[in-house]
This record gives structure tokens, C-alpha cells and sequence, in this order.
């Protein structure tokens, strides 16, 4: 499968990752991505930055890298009512975001309650993709979510640090199928994303390109091989 595109990566900016935006930006140009996004933590990640961070994007310059770059945030889900944690004025100046739901940041709820914070995430229209949501950590109707995301048009992201062996979201692999069962049904599209919190993990979607083999999901639902449609999904 094409797959030129990877953005969700994070920067020292996220505090525990160890490369900069422009090492980051240089492995996706090495490893032949033609688009990446630079998604570092919103605020109430612990150790993350303050929200200044987030007001001060307009500096990059997009276009100067030889590739296509575009700025967002791996959003914190803080309720069940699907509040995040940055203004809405700052979120509005950004490319993207991405909305996760982080033990550091939310406890799981039941497993209505967790599909309820997903779902209602995505009502916000700068949220395009919902970070790993095959986390067993907050169990999730995906039927309920793949239509919601269908419906509202965002990506649910085939997460590849979630998947590989000795991750941080063990037991992910083996919800990866029902998610993928549940995209198929409902024709939600969905996204490959690494989590590469370092430059030599930018665009490694191995383990969840194995589980799109591994359950035969349609190509034309992952985006990833699609960057001017991906670009054009994130301005609508
Ligand atoms: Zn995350
Ligand atoms: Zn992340």
C-alpha cells in the first residue's frame, strides 16, 4: 500500500520525545513521505508546554522544507462531555488536531461514557482524527464510533506504537480487528499514524499496515496513501 503520509509525531516539544522539527521533518523526507504533521501534546499532558506553544505556529513557514508540513496538536480528552485542552481561538489557528484519550489526563468511564467522550470530541470541527481508539485501557463501541466518525467526518487512526510489541497500550493489536471490521462497514476512512515520539520512528506504520493485510481492509479507506485528500479532509 502507498503510504506517503504520517502525522501524528511528536517533538521535544512533547517532553518525552527526543527529536526537534527539523530532525523530524528530515526523516520524513528521508523515508519519502510527501506529507508530515508535527501533533505534540495539549497542556495537560504532564510536563507538556503551556499553550504559547500551541499561539506561535504562524513562525513555520510550511512550505520551506521541501515537503508538505502542516501543525496541529494531539488534543487531551478531559470529560466525558468530550472537552479538550486548548482555547478554541488557539485550536482554530492550527492545521489539525488529533483527540486521544490519555490515562494521565481522563480515567476510563464505562464503556458508553468512553464512547461518549470520543463522539463528542469529534463534534469539534478542528478535531480530524481520534488518536488510538482501539485502547483497551477505555473500552469503546466502535460500531457507535465508526458511524460518529463517519457521520462527522473524521479519521480513526490504526495507531502503530499501540501496536508494537512492549508498547504502552498492550492488547490494542487484538482490538485492532473490530475497528477495522467497523470502519469497513460503516465506509469510515481511517488513518495510519506512528507516534513516532523520535525522528527514527517518523512514518513506521509497519506493525499497523500488518493488521490492514492481516484483516483485509479496503485501501481506498486509508487515507494515508492520499495526501491531497488529506489535505483537503483537514480545510473542510
Ligand atoms: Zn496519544
Ligand atoms: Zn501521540
Amino acid at each position: 500500500m502507498l503510504d506517503l503520509l504520517d502525522v501524528h509525531t511528536h517533538t521535544i516539544a512533547s517532553v518525552h520525545a527526543y527529536s526537534t522539527l527539523r530532525e523530524m521533518i528530515t526523516a520524513a523526507k528521508e523515508k519519502g513521505l510527501s506529507l508530515i504533521g508535527i501533533s505534540d501534546h495539549g497542556p495537560k499532558m504532564p510536563g507538556a508546554f503551556h499553550e504559547f506553544y500551541f499561539c506561535n505556529f504562524k513562525v513555520i513557514q510550511r512550505d520551506a522544507y521541501g515537503i508538505d508540513l502542516v501543525m496541529g496538536v494531539e488534543l487531551n480528552i478531559l470529560d466525558f462531555s468530550g472537552s479538550t485542552d486548548l482555547r478554541q481561538d488557539l485550536l482554530d489557528r492550527m492545521d489539525y488536531a488529533i483527540a486521544s484519550l490519555h490515562d494521565p489526563c481522563i480515567r476510563p468511564g464505562t464503556r458508553e461514557q468512553n464512547t461518549c467522550a470520543l463522539i463528542n470530541a469529534m463534534k469539534n470541527p478542528k478535531v480530524k482524527i481520534i488518536g488510538h481508539p482501539d485502547n483497551p485501557y477505555y473500552p469503546v463501541d466502535f460500531d457507535a464510533l465508526a458511524q460518529a466518525a463517519k457521520e462527522n467526518k473524521v479519521l480513526l487512526e490504526c495507531n502503530n506504537s499501540s501496536y508494537t510489541p512492549g508498547g504502552s497500550r498492550q492488547g490494542s493489536r487484538e482490538l485492532a480487528g473490530e475497528l477495522l471490521q467497523a470502519c469497513q462497514k460503516h465506509g469510515t476512512m481511517v488513518i495510519l499514524g506512528s507516534d513516532a515520539h523520535i525522528d527514527l520512528d517518523v512514518g513506521n506504520h509497519t506493525h499497523a499496515q500488518e493488521l490492514i493485510k492481516k484483516y483485509q481492509f479496503p485501501e481506498e479507506l486509508v487515507i494515508n496513501s492520499q495526501p491531497e485528500r488529506f489535505k483537503t479532509w483537514i480545510k473542510d
